[in-house]
């Protein structure tokens, strides 16, 4: 099983990411789809006049505040524009796709976070009213019904609190979670750039190989949402995922080239 996460920034190539999925697919290898969709959100949030508001924590990681409407418009773009896209692209490469939520059976759950500590302006405020919290549990139950009966599962955030509350999780760590509990043999985490950066933009400078057990000495390479990626490849190599691969979904064939060793292969 091979669990792929594409990102959700600008420059990555849907078509290409589906193409070569549905070749494997075809050829008889197991696969889940997770996406992001954070630009489009962008994109779609200031057009409705509710533009995006970014927090960066005390210990340096950001998030989206999620407030209720915030939700909402995440999951237009998430739930709707964005898995909608890669499901009919999927259909039309001739894959049975099935596009679903955390939401749906419950398949990402966690706990709810309704404050957010952030820095603004040197100072740490708490901000109330976020809808937001980590994947802890996956219920694969949904997943392996689909599997069975031969569809392609394409995922996508938000999660289910253990009230039944959707809440924002981050993809890269909700895909790890995931890999975990499938026992998969690699988890994907394809962006739009080459791989980890040493000295990020520069892409020449690409980090071929990471040990398995040093993933968290490679976080003071990775600035802002890179770091989620670094955090999620430590969980599921942590959790028993034999690989874990960031990846290049700009052109070309992705998936394969990840998987012959591309990007940064963390092992
Ligand atoms: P996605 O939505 O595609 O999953 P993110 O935007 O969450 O991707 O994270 C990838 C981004 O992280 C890259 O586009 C890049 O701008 C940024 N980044 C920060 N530090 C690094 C680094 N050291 N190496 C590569 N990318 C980095």
């Amino acid at each position: 099983m091979i669990v792929v996460k594409v990102g959700g920034s600008a420059g990555i190539d849907y078509d290409a990411v589906c193409a070569d999925l549905a070749a494997r697919w075809k050829a008889g290898e197991r696969l889940i789809l997770v996406h992001g969709g954070s630009g489009e959100t962008n994109r779609v949030a200031e057009a409705l006049g509710h533009p995006p508001r970014f927090v960066t924590s005390p210990s340096g990681y950001t998030s989206r505040f999620t407030d209720r409407q915030t939700l909402e418009i995440f999951e237009m773009v998430y739930c709707g524009k964005m898995n909608k896209g890669i499901v009919e692209r999927l259909q039309r490469l001739g894959v049975n796709a099935v596009g679903l939520s955390g939401l749906d059976g419950r398949i990402f759950e966690g706990r709810h976070k309704d404050s957010v500590r952030a820095v603004e302006n040197g100072k740490v405020k708490v901000l109330r009213g976020d809808h937001t919290g980590t994947v802890e549990r996956v219920n694969t139950g949904l997943i392996e019904l689909l599997l069975g009966a031969g569809y392609l599962p394409v995922l996508t955030p938000p999660a289910s609190s253990y009230e039944g509350v959707a809440i924002n999780v981050d993809g890269d760590r909700a895909a790890a979670a995931l890999a975990v509990a499938l026992r998969a043999d690699a988890l994907l985490l394809l962006s739009n750039v080459p791989g980890l950066l040493r000295d990020y933009p520069d892409e020449a400078s690409l980090i071929r190989e990471i040990p398995a057990g040093d993933v968290e000495a490679y976080l003071e390479f990775a600035q802002d949402r890179m770091k989620k990626k670094v955090l999620g490849a430590a969980e599921a190599v942590q959790g028993g995922v034999k690989r874990v691969i960031f990846g290049d979904a700009r052109a070309g064939q992705p998936v394969t080239a990840a998987l012959e060793g591309a990007g940064t292969v963390v092992s």
